[in-house]
């Protein structure tokens, strides 16, 4: 099997897939953590809280895998802090039917009883929030060198700044066409994030997405703070999400507000998007310093509904399964894409 791109995903499907005895070969025109893609940086939301319940099952699904990989890596990846939905009530019963189709457990508080109970957190006194209990924050960056740790030992095989150009499916196998050289494989499972429509147009396949330039921003905590994971639902607009960053601090963006672009493209933050969130911070979150210490871009690969793609079509098998809110599920795709290209 051939992995193109080792970003969670990627890393995912590797780790899976040699877990299951496969022979892997995972490769990676950049290095692991490199910071062009969409998988770098210190934090991720993980929630269960959807508005769908298809959704809600496959964050559910993929907890235990993240526990195997703590297991497996020796790390703790998966801080449960809780979590907050802040948005009408339409929005709030959505997510409330969502979780009780599966189950989840949920609570809706008063915005007074989460500030004495969060005083890093100043919701409107008078709304209601949905307090959900298994949110937290995933250690990203340590989390996809976990995964390429743990399929490494099981006998993949990494080969960093190796650019893969063009992917010729065969009769039984296909071959993966790098600069150097051309590896072949039963499968070739193609996580390459926002670079893949080119690269699968090489093998006769249009995948439907479109790259934007996401900007998210950290800030200092004032003190010892502890903050939830925080979603405020804003209407017309993607929401506002805020999140603890492992060793301090808070990292905030705006879903869905950058322009779209070109991956190869580079792009810094944009100062529009940063300000509203230092505006939000002060409104919001008193347990934390206004003005952002540092901003970063990170790319979305998105679909028109933001669903995610996972297929396969002959020896390719297509994993991009991003839309900006793909992190959560990684063991759970890696899963069902190693499924699929072993199929
Ligand atoms: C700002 C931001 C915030 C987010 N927040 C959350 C969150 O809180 N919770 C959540 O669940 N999700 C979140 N996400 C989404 C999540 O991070 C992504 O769904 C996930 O990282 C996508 O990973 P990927 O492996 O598909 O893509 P990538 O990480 O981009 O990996 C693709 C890899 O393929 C490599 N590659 C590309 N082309 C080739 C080639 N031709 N040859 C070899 N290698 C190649 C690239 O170099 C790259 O390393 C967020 C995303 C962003 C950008």
């Amino acid at each position: 099997m051939v992995v193109v791109g080792a970003g969670v995903m990627g890393s995912a499907t590797a780790w899976r897939l040699s877990r299951s005895g496969r022979s892997v070969i995972l490769l990676e025109r950049f290095e692991v953590g490199h910071d062009r893609g969409s998988s770098h940086g210190s934090a991720r939301v993980f929630r269960f809280s959807y508005d769908e319940p298809e959704y809600v099952a496959m964050a559910m699904e993929a907890l235990p895998l993240w526990r195997a990989l703590e297991d497996a890596s020796g790390e703790e990846l998966l801080a449960v802090t809780g979590g907050f939905d802040l948005g009408s009530d339409e929005r709030l019963k959505r997510h409330m039917e969502a979780l009780d189709a599966w189950g989840a457990v949920w609570d809706l508080l008063p915005g007074r009883e989460v500030a004495a109970r969060f005083p890093s957190v100043r919701p409107p006194p008078d709304a209601t929030l949905l307090f959900q209990p298994d949110a937290g924050v995933l250690a990203a960056d340590r989390a996809v060198r976990a995964m390429v740790t743990v399929a490494r030992a099981l006998g993949t095989e990494l080969h960093e700044r190796t650019t893969v150009t063009e992917l010729r499916p065969r009769d039984g196998h296909v071959e993966v066409v790098t600069r150097r050289e051309t590896f072949a494989g039963d499968v070739a499972v193609v996580t390459a994030g926002s670079w893949a429509p080119p690269l699968l147009a090489t093998a006769g396949l249009d995948l439907p997405v479109t790259p934007s330039r996401e900007t998210v921003a950290y800030f200092e905590s004032i003190g010892a703070h502890r903050f939830p994971v925080f979603v405020e639902w804003v209407d017309g607009r993607g929401p506002l999400y805020a999140l603890p960053v492992p060793g301090g601090g808070l990292k905030t963006g705006w879903h869905h507000t950058g322009p779209a672009t070109d991956p190869d493209r580079r792009g810094g933050p944009d100062s529009g998007v940063t300000a509203r969130m230092a505006a939000w911070v002060d409104e919001r979150f008193p347990g934390a310093r206004p003005a952002p210490h540092h901003a970063e871009t990170c790319m979305y690969t998105n679909t028109s509904d933001e669903r995610f793609i996972i297929d396969r079509r002959g020896r390719v098998v297509v994993g991009s399964p991003c839309s900006g809110h793909g992190f959560k599920f990684a063991p759970l795709i890696g899963e069902r894409l190693a499924r699929l290209a072993t199929a």
